[in-house]
């Protein structure tokens, strides 16, 4: 793409805060006169660290540290790019900042440093994707996944894949060109076989994007019982020695109604209902009312229930404003009071005062029945239980990869004198891949993609 027209770009690369080193990014076309304003007229080699002083309009220093020098085309965004790296300080960096703009810079938009890397080809789209979502990642699984598609796994899968639909397609396409062979051409080339082929590594793909969106995404669990019931008792048993990740949820100060834990290197989300009551606290409603907004998105309600007492009111009343079509387990806790057995009972029917079709019986305080319980939650969102090359996939993939499978699914349907047909679903099979890697990509679809990222990246 031609970058005459980009101009150059800065920000502030560290995340705010104190920190020992603080880093100004810079991108754009010929960047050396700008450099030696700041150095005072020393020239940085590429890729080498320059210690110098970063000078201000009156040659006075603002600050000192390492200028990093990538000359374009070799450089992250394939222009030239500098790094500034000073002190930590949010004012000194904004002074720096600020002196950048005065030399004709102007700040970065979230993700354009990505988007200049994607747009000068340096990484496919789902690679700067996964550069978000390694800056995201929310456990050690999605990290390494992340990583693994920057470095381009996952779109050397999809580029294979196309290759061979590309490969496909070809003899498909001979064959319209010279009806009179067509079908005996196919035949001996093999087409059926190599479509089946096709179909399999797709399957494949998808599998291992399904499994890797399950990772990404996790599930929401509801938490419902009567206060004393031990849901406290029970996220903390479930988060166990894998370590409560307790993260607050991005952008909101923490409420005590939500906490993820992570089962499996699953992000679980949970929502304690316990805690959805009325309030005047302007800012506890809105974290109230984005609890109960997910309530109605989560993927499963676990039912706390005393057997001895069974369900009482509140919980009653909290189970009736449940999704009706929400997944529920109902939680017999505290056996080891009643000297019972943990549990599982399957296919009940909606038949327990809870409306959940299975029951697990199970001790908080001793962990009795919980492995029961992880089984069932896993379960129920598809998880097989095996990280090895899953593709940390967004929606975005998963919905390109089912449209491929289905048009080759047509494409398998088609019958011997369909070869039009037979051509055409062949070709959206290919352009469904394709716009993983963004070689099909709409204008505003990169807007979306980019805006979500964080200034600086
Ligand atoms: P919550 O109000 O539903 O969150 O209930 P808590 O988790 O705070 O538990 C209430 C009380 O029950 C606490 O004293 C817990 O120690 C106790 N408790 C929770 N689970 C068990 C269990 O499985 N066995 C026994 N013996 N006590 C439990
Ligand atoms: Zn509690």
């Amino acid at each position: 793409m031609n970058t005459t027209h980009s101009p150059t770009i800065a920000a502030i690369a560290t995340a705010s805060g104190r920190g020992g080193v603080g880093v100004i990014r810079l991108s754009g076309k010929d960047l050396l006169p700008f450099v030696q304003r700041i150095t005072g007229g020393k020239i940085p080699k590429p890729r080498t660290a320059l210690y110098t002083d970063f000078l201000d309009a009156h040659g006075k220093t603002i600050d000192n540290g390492l200028l990093l020098y990538f000359a374009a085309p070799a450089s992250f965004t394939g222009e030239d790019v500098i790094e500034l790296q000073g002190h930590g300080g949010q004012i000194v960096l904004q002074m720096l900042l600020q002196r950048c703009l005065e030399l004709g810079a102007r700040i970065a938009e979230a993700g354009e440093f990505t988007k200049r890397a994607f747009l000068n080809n340096k990484i496919d789209l789902a690679q700067a994707e996964s550069v978000a979502d390694l800056i995201d990642a929310s456990s050690q699984q999605a990290a390494r996944m992340a990583i693994r598609s920057l470095k381009g796994e996952f779109s050397n899968q999809i580029h294979q894949l196309v290759e061979d639909l590309i490969t496909l397609r070809m003899l498909v396409e001979a064959t319209l060109d010279f009806p009179e062979e067509d079908i005996d051409f196919l035949q001996s080339a093999d087409a059926k076989g190599k479509l089946r082929a096709l179909q399999n590594q797709l399957a494949h793909i998808l599998t291992n994007a399904q499994q890797g969106a399950i990772l990404r995404e996790g599930m929401t669990v509801v938490l419902v019982g009567a206060p004393n019931v031990g849901k406290s008792s029970l996220l903390n048993a479930l988060a166990g020695d894998d370590v409560a990740i307790v993260t607050d949820i991005a952008g909101t100060t923490r409420d005590t109604v939500r906490e993820q834990i992570t089962l499996d290197g699953i992000p679980i989300h949970m929502i304690d209902t316990a805690g959805l009551r009325q309030t005047n606290d302007i800012v506890e409603k809105i974290g109230i009312e984005r609890s109960e907004k997910a309530v109605q998105n989560a993927d499963i309600a676990l039912i706390l229930i005393d057997p001895d007492n069974g369900v009482n009111e509140t919980t009653r009343e909290i189970l009736f404003r449940l999704p009706e079509n929400l997944k529920r387990i109902e939680i017999q806790n505290k056996i080891d009071l009643r000297n019972e057995q943990p549990e599982r009972v399957d296919n009940l029917s909606g038949s327990l005062k809870s409306g959940a079709d299975t029951l697990i019986k199970l001790s908080a305080k001793t962990g009795a029945g919980l492995d029961l319980l992880k089984q069932a939650l896993l379960a129920q969102i598809g998880w097989q239980g095996e990280s090895e090359g899953l593709f940390l996939a967004r929606t975005r993939h998963l919905n390109a990869l089912e449209t491929a499978q289905f048009e080759l699914n047509l494409a398998a349907d088609c019958g011997h004198h369909q070869i039009e047909l037979l051509a055409e679903h062949l070709r959206l099979a290919q352009m469904a891949c394709s716009e993983i890697t963004g070689e099909f990509t709409a204008d505003d679809l990169l807007g979306v993609i980019f805006s979500r990222f964080c200034i600086g990246k």
